[in-house]
């Protein structure tokens, strides 16, 4: 494989997570969140955002 083809293959891969993402934090904010409890962090149950615990 040529280098330029392996730079265009990470191009895409990383435009390709980059659009996961934003799906991933559309989701997140439209979700109705149901928070599992955890010793240091909640966690939603349906779109797995964690909020962490700051003291
Ligand atoms: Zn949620």
């Amino acid at each position: 494989m040529e280098v330029q083809q392996i730079e265009e293959e990470i191009e895409l891969a990383l435009k390709h997570i980059s659009r996961l993402e934003n799906r991933l934090k559309n989701i997140q904010k439209n979700c109705n969140h149901q928070f599992k409890y955890h010793p240091n962090f909640n966690k939603c149950k349906k779109c797995h955002k964690v909020e962490v615990f700051y003291y």
